[in-house]
This record gives structure tokens, C-alpha cells and sequence, in this order.
């Protein structure tokens, strides 16, 4: 099958090997994400009584107004502490201190529009490369987030350059940027990617870099990253009132954080629907394919939500262009990336060992060996999923301390 030839030369070789691991993932999602879908439904019929079952197309607005209302969590509440141009230099600072690397901003550099800045990346007095950060939405351009190689390092003879493409608020005069903090996760996972791009093309030949790594790992640096946010410490960093200066309150940050750890079990139901129908779309023998009837099955196996009639998801699910079978990379990198943070020291985590330890096992031999042998370096074991399960399980932990609390 297509599936087969795809993942030949990834870290999960092949479609068998995908399947077992897939299995786990829904072993360890399935039943919190049922107790996550039946909070939410009993959440709705206290306010429609005669709801049956949640439409899949409601999903999303109960998921908000429950989050509101168990959280008390308005996530436009969090939006003056992360102004722009803070955040920029809060990513940056927190990246440079993790990664061991200067990022210094480079003047007068001639590039395709005066709002893109530049800035060198150094290692002590080496100079690793360059990057371009064109951050905010203009007519013509990309409206996207991502992270691109301009060019490939190699050793001794180039370095590598990279750009972030984002269309983050701000970028006009008078305009403080106010960011959703979903945005500022963001930012952190594309500069994960630019990180792995910069730091993992330093070798021999062109065709060693970070982002040439197998496919199926190119996920786990930027979702490794994006965890930082979740770190009181390194949040108050950066994240000030944009007004008053003050610090980003611990309370606030409380309920942001437990609003944001609700639905992770469900949430990656979903992506296990994602993945099934990647995968069956190219599994499945072609002339006889029926997207509507494959698409609906794999909706029930992975959703207590009601079907929308009508429902053709998977005409818009643009993924089958870049992944073909392989959206798996999501669930199988979000496993990996949580097991590379739980190495972090939870207490310290900029300032241990394990930053530089990550950045030379995971980073630096970029795709000079093959990725799972990088891991393997980085963890000193296989990847296991008791960070992820510890992940996915957080919401019902401060559930039960917060209970116990009020007693
Ligand atoms: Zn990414």
C-alpha cells in the first residue's frame, strides 16, 4: 500500500508498527476522554435538558462555556500581559538560555519587507547562522504559521538561515500586538522548529539538517517547546501587563492553565480520528474507496459526539496533501516531546543540564543518524508514554487536590 511505501523510511518503519502503537495511544486516551465527554454533556443538559448527545458541530461552544464556567477562565482575560514585542523578546531570551546561545539582533539588513528583523545566532564567539522573524499579517502574504530553511548549513563552508512566517497581532504603529495565549504557544513551537533547523545544520553535508530529519520526528522539538509555556516561572519572564507592567497574576495563571489542560483525553481522540482516516484513505484499496462511509466510521470509533449529517470533513483536510497516510506524526511527536520535557528539571527547567544535554543528543546531529537513535541518546531508554499519560491525566489531578482543598 501507499501507507507502507511512506513509512518505510520513517522512525515507525510500517503501517503493522503504527498500528500497535496506535493502540496504546487509544488505550491511554479512550476512558479519560469518555470522562471528559460525559462531564461536558452532563455540563450542557443542566442548560438544555432535553439534549441527547452533543452535535459535533456544538462541541466547540460547549467546550468554552464549560471552561468559563468550571474555570472561571476568559482567555481574552490573559491577552494585555502578552503585547507583542515582549513576547518576541521573552521567546527569544527563553530560548537562548535553554539552548546555550546568543541570538543578538543584526541592524540594516536588507530583506523582503522593512517589518522582517533579523537577528545571528551564536554559539560563544561562533557564529551558527541567521534568522528572520516576518511576524505579522500583510496583503499578499501567507496566512499561516511556519517555520522555513532559506538555506542549509555546512560545515565550515555555510551556515544555515531560517525564517519564521507567522501573522501574530501588532506590527503597526500604535497597535501593543495583545496576543491570544494559544498564539504565544505557537510562537514557542515555531521556534522549536527554527531552533532544530539552525542548531541541527552545522554538519558535514547540506543534506544533515534538522528539518532532514525522517518526517515522523520533525514534530517533537517544536512540541517540546510549546511546554515551556505551562512553567510559571518562565512565563512571568516576559509576561507583564502591558499597561501597568505588573506581573502576570498566579491566579490567573492557575486557571489558565487548568482550562487549558481540560479535554487533552478527548483532544486526542480526535487525533486519533485524523489519523485513521489518513491512514485508511491510503490503505484502503482505491476503486472501491468510499471517503463519506470511511470518514463516518472513523468518526464513530473516536467520538461520543453526535454526526453531523452532511458532514464531508474530509474534503478540507488539507493534511492528506503533506502527510498522505502519515498524520500520525502528530500523536506519535506529542508522545516523544512530552517524554523529552519530563527530563527537564521541573524546578529549574532553563537553568539544569538538560538543555545543553537535549540540544547536543536531539539537535545538533540533525539527520546524520536516524531520529529514534537520537531519542534513545537524549532519554537513555525507548520513548514511553508515562509522560504523556501523566499529561493527559492533569485535569482530574488538580481536580481532585482542588476538592480536597475546599474540605
Ligand atoms: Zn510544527
Amino acid at each position: 500500500t501507499w501507507a507502507a511505501f511512506a513509512m518505510a523510511d520513517q522512525m515507525i518503519g510500517s503501517p503493522a508498527k503504527l498500528a500497535e502503537y496506535l493502540g496504546n495511544i487509544d488505550a491511554a486516551s479512550r476512558e479519560p476522554g469518555a470522562r471528559e465527554d460525559a462531564a461536558l454533556l452532563a455540563f450542557a443538559r443542566e442548560r438544555e435538558p432535553s439534549l441527547q448527545k452533543i452535535s459535533a458541530a456544538d462541541a466547540r461552544y460547549w467546550q468554552e462555556q464549560y471552561r468559563r464556567a468550571r474555570f472561571s477562565f476568559d482567555s481574552q482575560s490573559v491577552r494585555p500581559y502578552f503585547p507583542y514585542a515582549q513576547v518576541e523578546r521573552g521567546v527569544i531570551a527563553t530560548a537562548a538560555t535553554l539552548f546555550h546561545v546568543d541570538i543578538k539582533p543584526v541592524a540594516a539588513v536588507r530583506t523582503w519587507h522593512p517589518s522582517v528583523t533579523t537577528y545571528d545566532v551564536f554559539d560563544g564567539q561562533v557564529r551558527l547562522g541567521r534568522i528572520y522573524l516576518d511576524m505579522h499579517p500583510r496583503a499578499g502574504k501567507d496566512k499561516w504559521f511556519s517555520t522555513q530553511p532559506l538555506a542549509y548549513g555546512i560545515h565550515g563552508r555555510q551556515l544555515p538561515e531560517g525564517v519564521l512566517v507567522c501573522n501574530f497581532a501588532g506590527g503597526t504603529p500604535g497597535d501593543p500586538g495583545l496576543m491570544q495565549y494559544g498564539d504565544v504557544v505557537v510562537f514557542l513551537h515555531e521556534f522549536g522548529h527554527l531552533m532544530h533547523h539552525l542548531i541541527g545544520s552545522q554538519n558535514a553535508f547540506v543534506g544533515e539538517g534538522g528539518f532532514l530529519v525522517e518526517g515522523d520526528f520533525i514534530e517533537a522539538p517544536s512540541q517540546m517547546l510549546e511546554e515551556f509555556f505551562h512553567d510559571y516561572g518562565v512565563l512571568t519572564s516576559f509576561a507583564r501587563h502591558y499597561q501597568t507592567g505588573e506581573v502576570l497574576p498566579r491566579d490567573l495563571f492557575t486557571r489558565m492553565t487548568r482550562a487549558d489542560a481540560y479535554g487533552r483525553a478527548s483532544g486526542q481522540q480526535r487525533q486519533l480520528m485524523y489519523t485513521a482516516v489518513s491512514l485508511d484513505f491510503h490503505t484502503l484499496p482505491p476503486a472501491t474507496l468510499d471517503f463519506d462511509a470511511v470518514y463516518r466510521r472513523d468518526f464513530e470509533r473516536f467520538n461520543t459526539n453526535a454526526f453531523v449529517p452532511g458532514d464531508h470533513f474530509w474534503a478540507s483536510f488539507t493534511h492528506l496533501n503533506g502527510y498522505s497516510s502519515n498524520y500520525y506524526t502528530y500523536v506519535l511527536d506529542k508522545v516523544i516531546a512530552l517524554d523529552f520535557f519530563a527530563q527537564f528539571d521541573a524546578r529549574n527547567l532553563l537553568g539544569g543540564p538538560a538543555g545543553m544535554r537535549y540540544r547536543q543528543a536531539v539537535l545538533a546531529p540533525g539527520s546524520t543518524r536516524p531520529a529514534a537513535e537520537l531519542a534513545r541518546d537524549f532519554l537513555g531508554r525507548e520513548p514511553n508514554l508515562d509522560a504523556y499519560r501523566r499529561w493527559m491525566l492533569a485535569e482530574f489531578d488538580a481536580e481532585a487536590k482542588s476538592s480536597s482543598a475546599a474540605r
